[in-house]
């Protein structure tokens, strides 16, 4: 009787509770907040798997990217004005407006930087790499015998729409019906997601996850949670996410037009990029010297007026003395 109460209290409870956090959600939708994002792709309450990874910092980079906190997404969509720490950079809402600067910079292909985009398509080699490298990760975790005990038979992970879900699925959406996952991203850049695949994924991600959570959760535990083949998928993902991000952010620092931002909408597009990178070139190193040679005869002057200055003063001054030593 004691236990049918509690689970009933509990039932009603998580009701009630999803019923806040969505009419939250829905408020933040509509109201554009820096929550807005977050909002739209987390549908309902409840504890996401990747929070219970080991690497808290992974963890920590992954919540804060769902939440616009790091990376081109914290400079381009915030709502509010750019901080004190922070470029003043115009705003992009939809990051199908927003260039790919490092397929600009590796082979001039105008591409937009969508999710997809960087996860998937990025046409720049390293990146290219960095994909080939979470997939083999993947169907190498798929072909561990205990996988085979406990899902489905794994999928194709040379396939994007794949690869896709097991990504979202691991770090943003969880168990969210993957049809919301479609309607989210279905178009996005030039991708539409194969549903039946995805399904497939899902299902697959699903088997593993759940025991994983479930030993998470269960005080008896006959081995550690991290020793569960979810956990290592997860952390394959996650590993991915930060190697995509530390990649991105150290390439684009080598690309004059990110910098200056010189293909987003509004500045001209490709032909102005153009331009202004060609403008690097002999013109823009004799323009650099002559700064340079006008800011050492600037500094050169004011050091040889601070040396005549003193030492002026200090022939005053020993002039005085001497004078004064005859006074007496
Ligand atoms: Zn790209």
């Amino acid at each position: 009787m004691q236990q049918a109460c509690f689970a009933a209290l509990r039932r009603r409870g998580n009701a009630r509770r999803q019923r806040v956090v969505q009419t939250f959600h829905e408020e933040q939708a509509q109201d554009g907040g820096a929550l807005r994002r977050f909002a739209q792709w987390s549908p309902a309450s409840f504890r996401q798997p990747y929070l219970n990874l080991d690497d808290v910092h992974a963890v920590q980079l992954i919540t804060r990217l769902r939440m616009d906190l790091r990376g081109e997404d914290a400079e381009r969509r915030r709502p509010h004005a750019a901080a004190h720490n922070m470029r003043a950079l115009d705003r992009i809402d939809d990051p199908a407006h927003r260039p790919c600067y490092l397929c600009w910079h590796h082979g001039h292909v105008w591409a937009r930087e969508t999710g997809a985009h960087v996860s998937l398509h990025c046409s720049h080699p390293a990146m290219v790499a960095a994909r080939a490298l979470i997939r083999a990760e993947l169907t190498m975790l798929a072909q561990d015998p205990e996988v085979f005990q406990v899902a489905p038979p794994p999928p194709d992970f040379r396939d994007d729409s794949v690869l896709w879900t097991v990504l979202m699925l691991c770090v943003s959406l969880g168990p969210a019906p993957v049809l919301h996952l479609v309607a989210a991203h279905e178009g996005a850049g030039g991708f539409v997601l194969d549903v039946a695949r995805a399904r497939g994924a899902a299902a697959w991600l699903r088997a593993l996850s759940e025991p994983w959570v479930a030993a998470i959760h269960s005080p008896r535990r006959p081995r550690p949670p991290h020793a569960y083949a979810g956990a290592r998928v997860f952390a394959a993902v996650a590993g991915q996410v930060q190697r995509l991000w530390r990649l991105r952010r150290r390439l684009l620092r080598a690309v004059p037009a990110y910098r200056s931002r010189a293909l987003d909408p509004g500045r001209g597009g490709p032909a102005v990029a153009r331009a202004r990178v060609g403008n690097k070139g002999f013109t823009h190193r004799v323009m650099k010297a002559m700064f340079f040679f006008l800011i050492c005869i600037v500094v050169i002057s004011f050091i040889a007026f601070v040396l005549n200055v003193l030492f002026d003063g200090w022939r005053f001054l020993m002039s005085q003395s001497i004078g004064g030593f005859y006074d007496c």
